[in-house]
């Protein structure tokens, strides 16, 4: 057995899953990141020892996946730009705590590895794989082994400039993909048209208005709604086409909760990422969803654990 911790940009999920990756029992809180690494650690502390003390001495090995640029080496999560946590010693933290081996990892690094061992890309050593939800990220293996980079930061698909001009996004470049086909950019494009006088059925959500309630627009013929989709898709889909051109991989992977749209996105995924690549054999590369399910990320950390990297 072992203990798996997704720490997002949001909520902290602990689990115990088996060494097959089946996810026998989890506990799902809302982060309380933002109050500082302390309370965060505490929060997780507190989770593992009302629900899963008992489990302690099975689990030969703790995997934690962080929302940031993480140090594995030194166990050190570097920096979360979500809930601004720096420097943080997560791995000596809960060695000390709980005296076992722990592995931690990027989220979406994690994602990609846990895909490797008990999802769509078992068997697979040449693969990326994207998450589109609040933000975009990436996790590539090359060679059976994930890509990791000078600093550790390699596979920042969200950072690819894929429109010129385009929206400003959180890095401070304008047009890169995060910032046009992310999930808040699908909100904040259906507001600006409205404003400009769009007609969409979108109108009566409000404030309250999520990009899932945008594609379910889209599904119900919503003009507005499946230009936002069309429009995102078709980024995503440019972006896919460098990545295919460049790394050549077996098979790109999609996950995150944007992709719950997949029946409207990937179609049009494909055919602007086929487009672009540049050989017959590069436009035959599947464009596929993650099998991982909506906790890829619990996944993920397991599979630091039972397929320890080196
Ligand atoms: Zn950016």
């Amino acid at each position: 057995m072992v203990l798996a911790i997704d720490i997002g940009g949001t909520k902290v999920l602990v689990g115990i899953l088996d060494k097959s990756g089946q996810i026998l029992d989890y506990h799902k809180e809302e982060s309380r990141a933002v109050l500082g690494s302390d309370v965060l650690i505490e929060q997780i502390f507190a989770i593992i020892d009302t629900y899963y003390s008992k489990f302690l001495e099975d689990v030969s090995g703790i995997g934690i996946t962080l929302p940031g640029i993480v140090d594995k080496g030194n166990g050190t999560l570097k920096y979360a730009p979500f809930s601004n946590l720096k420097d943080v010693p997560v791995a000596q933290i809960f060695t000390k705590k709980y005296n076992k081996a722990v592995y931690i990892d990027n989220d979406v690094n994690a994602c990609a590895w846990g895909e490797k061992w008990f999802g769509v890309a078992r068997d697979c050593d040449n693969f990326a794989w994207m998450t589109v939800s609040t933000g975009i990220g990436g996790g590539i293996v090359i060679n059976g082994k994930l890509l990791n980079g000078y600093d550790g930061m390699a596979g920042e698909f969200g950072h690819m400039v894929v429109e010129e001009n385009g929206e400003l996004c959180g890095c401070g470049q304008r047009g890169c993909l995060e910032a046009m086909a992310a999930g808040p950019a699908w909100v904040n494009k259906a507001l600006k048209e409205m404003y400009s006088g769009a007609k969409s059925i979108l109108r009566n959500k409000g404030d309250a208005l999520t990009a899932k309630d945008i594609a379910d627009a889209a599904r119900n013929g919503d003009k507005l709604a499946q230009e936002i989709v069309h429009g995102a898709a078709r980024y995503i889909g440019i972006a896919i086409s460098w990545i295919i051109n460049i790394l050549n991989p077996q098979m790109v992977i999609l996950g995150g909760g944007i992709m719950e749209a997949d029946d409207l996105m990937l179609p049009i995924i494909r055919e602007e990422a086929y487009k672009r690549a540049i050989s017959a054999r590069f436009r035959k590369t599947p464009i596929i969803k993650t099998s991982l399910g909506y906790n890829a990320g619990l996944i993920g950390a397991a599979s630091l654990v039972l397929y320890p990297e080196n």
